[in-house]
């Protein structure tokens, strides 16, 4: 095609490229998900829709990037590990965060009703992203341990925070109130609140609000439909959903493949 005098402009373009030979976590959050989590009634502390909702999403995103070895989920967030060796849009970190962030934002739309129901989405979400790289597998594993190790953090907080505020004999007047009762507090003593005041035992709670959302894609045997109309079985690569420990030496150990 002719080029016009004012195609000069595309040489003010500068495309970062992320460093090679690191594992890239791109990792997107919602924006003001505090407020767009009331506006549209989610269940405090954990709104297990709302979860499996990204989960499908963070799905989404890793089929069409199959460069993507690992994704971890919690709340409103979700972290993308791409390979070391990946030349996904040739590393260019403005095209990698953007397409990410695009195809989980419009799959939050496309998906919501089938997990939402009737509630209606109010407004479009808006969620940011940021890749940051990671040069050895324990900058790796440390990243994605932080991650989880927040998640926990968060939930025993928020657990204690609700219940507080919700307490049946309203007790505690605003959730001011519980928020100074709560600073105060360390991990034991949340625990022992939520057992004594509650008659929550902490560990029972469901894995998926305690240790989050694991994704990863692995051999599985599925039933098919054959040629010839009989039930086949088949092992397939399929996007795995756990809510396991990644913080430990036991998942590493099951799936070496995963960050090799
Ligand atoms: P920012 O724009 O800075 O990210 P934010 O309001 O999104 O602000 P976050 O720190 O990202 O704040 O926290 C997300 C908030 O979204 C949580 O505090 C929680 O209240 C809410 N939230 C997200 N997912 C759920 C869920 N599944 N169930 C209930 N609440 C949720
Ligand atoms: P890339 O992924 O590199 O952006 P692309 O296929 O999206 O590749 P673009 O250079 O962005 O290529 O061009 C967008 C193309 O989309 C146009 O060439 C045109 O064929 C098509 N297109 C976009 N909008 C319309 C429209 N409203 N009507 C018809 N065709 C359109
Ligand atoms: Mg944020
Ligand atoms: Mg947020
Ligand atoms: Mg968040
Ligand atoms: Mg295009």
């Amino acid at each position: 095609m002719a080029k016009s005098r004012f195609e000069y402009v595309k040489g003010f373009e500068n495309h970062p490229i992320l460093l090679l030979n690191t594992y890239i976590a791109v990792r997107i959050d919602g924006r003001g998900f505090h407020q767009f989590s009331k506006e549209h009634n989610f269940t405090k502390p954990n709104d297990v829709r709302a979860l499996d909702l990204m989960n499908q999403c963070a799905k989404s995103v890793m089929e069409e990037y199959t460069d993507i070895v690992i994704a971890y989920g919690e709340s409103d967030e979700f972290s993308f590990v791409i390979s070391k060796k990946s030349q996904l849009y040739k590393r260019r970190e403005s095209k990698i965060v953007s397409c990410i962030v695009s195809r989980f934002s419009s799959s939050y739309v496309f998906y919501w009703k089938d997990f939402m129901g009737d509630t209606p989405l109010k407004y479009p979400p808006v969620f940011d992203g940021r890749a940051v790289c990671y040069p050895s597998l324990e900058n790796i594993r440390d990243y994605l341990s932080w991650r989880q190790a927040d998640t926990h953090i968060n939930n025993l907080y928020n657990t204690c925070f609700w219940l507080m505020v919700q307490d049946p004999s309203q007790k505690y007047k605003s959730e001011k109130e519980v928020e100074n009762i709560l600073k105060d507090t360390n991990s034991s003593q949340k625990n022992e609140l939520l057992f004594s005041q509650y008659n929550v035992n902490y560990a029972k709670l469901p894995e998926q609000f305690r240790k989050g959302s694991v994704l990863y894609s692995d051999k599985r045997n599925v039933t098919e439909i054959g040629k010839n109309g009989k039930e086949v079985v088949r092992s397939r690569r399929v996007i795995v959903i756990d809510h396991c420990d990644i913080i430990g030496e036991d998942f590493w150990k099951q799936h070496p493949h995963i960050l090799p």
